[in-house]
């Protein structure tokens, strides 16, 4: 089910780029693994699959042990995609590629001064609260041009991105400004031309409401029930 699974959002993401005029290869999905198994994670590798997203630490570091236990040519990238404690950041930066969560100064300086300890430069994204809910995690974006400013005086973190997760719409157009409001703001940043910070991310989009976040300009897809269920 996997495999068909993702030769199904392959098509569609190829479908909305060709009408949006962008190339598909550039649009990577992490297969959100949440609440999934370390051989279902398998199973989505061996589909070609080449990135990882969880977001519990301790339910991360047993997967990853697992999936790390198979030689494959490339292993694949692990994305934290859920709120990071700064008692975690340690665990967190064995094993994680990119961390997509970073949300305060407070967890910035804990990443930078851990990674700092193991010779690390973290890859982040920052995530963004693009619809004003007070449940959801993420800066406000009023306030992201002053937190960029302020960690990239950091020396072990390397900012490659904005994330943002979409409230949940009955209809995806809702959906729609959110996805636009981070598009907008990466663009006002790259034109800070802030050195050391080289926006190139935008992580938005997920199973629900994918299509619309690739149409405004989404370059990395978070999928989990997609791939992982029968959505038929
Ligand atoms: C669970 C999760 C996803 C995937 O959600 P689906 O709707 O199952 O595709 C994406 N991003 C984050 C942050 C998540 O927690």
């Amino acid at each position: 089910m996997v495999k068909e699974n993702i030769l199904n959002i392959k098509k569609r993401i190829a479908d909305i780029c060709s009408r949006v005029n962008q190339a598909p290869e550039g649009i990577t999905i992490v297969a959100v693994a949440k609440g999934r198994t370390a051989e279902q994670i398998n199973e989505v590798i061996q589909a070609g699959i080449t990135d990882i997203g969880e977001n519990k630490v301790q339910e991360a570091m047993l997967k990853h042990s697992s999936v790390r236990r198979t030689p494959y040519a490339v292993q694949p990238k692990w994305h934290m995609v859920g709120h990071l404690q700064t008692n975690k950041v340690k665990e967190a930066l064995r094993i994680f590629d990119l961390i997509q969560s970073v949300d305060s100064l407070h967890l910035a300086q804990e990443i930078d001064k851990q990674a700092a300890k193991i010779n690390k430069i973290q890859d982040i994204l920052i995530q963004v609260n693009t619809s004003g809910e007070t449940t959801k995690f993420g800066l406000k974006p009023d306030g992201v041009i002053e937190f960029i400013k302020e960690i990239t005086k950091f020396k072990n973190i390397n900012i490659k991105g904005l994330m943002t997760i979409a409230p949940i719409a009955d209809s995806p157009e809702k959906t729609r400004s959110c996805f636009r409001l981070l598009k907008d703001l990466s663009n006002i940043i790259k034109n800070l031309r802030l050195e050391t910070c080289d926006l190139r991310l935008l992580s938005m989009g997920m199973t629900d409401d994918f299509q619309v976040a690739i149409e405004e300009g989404s370059n990395m897809i978070r999928l989990g029930r997609a791939i992982f269920e029968n959505t038929d």
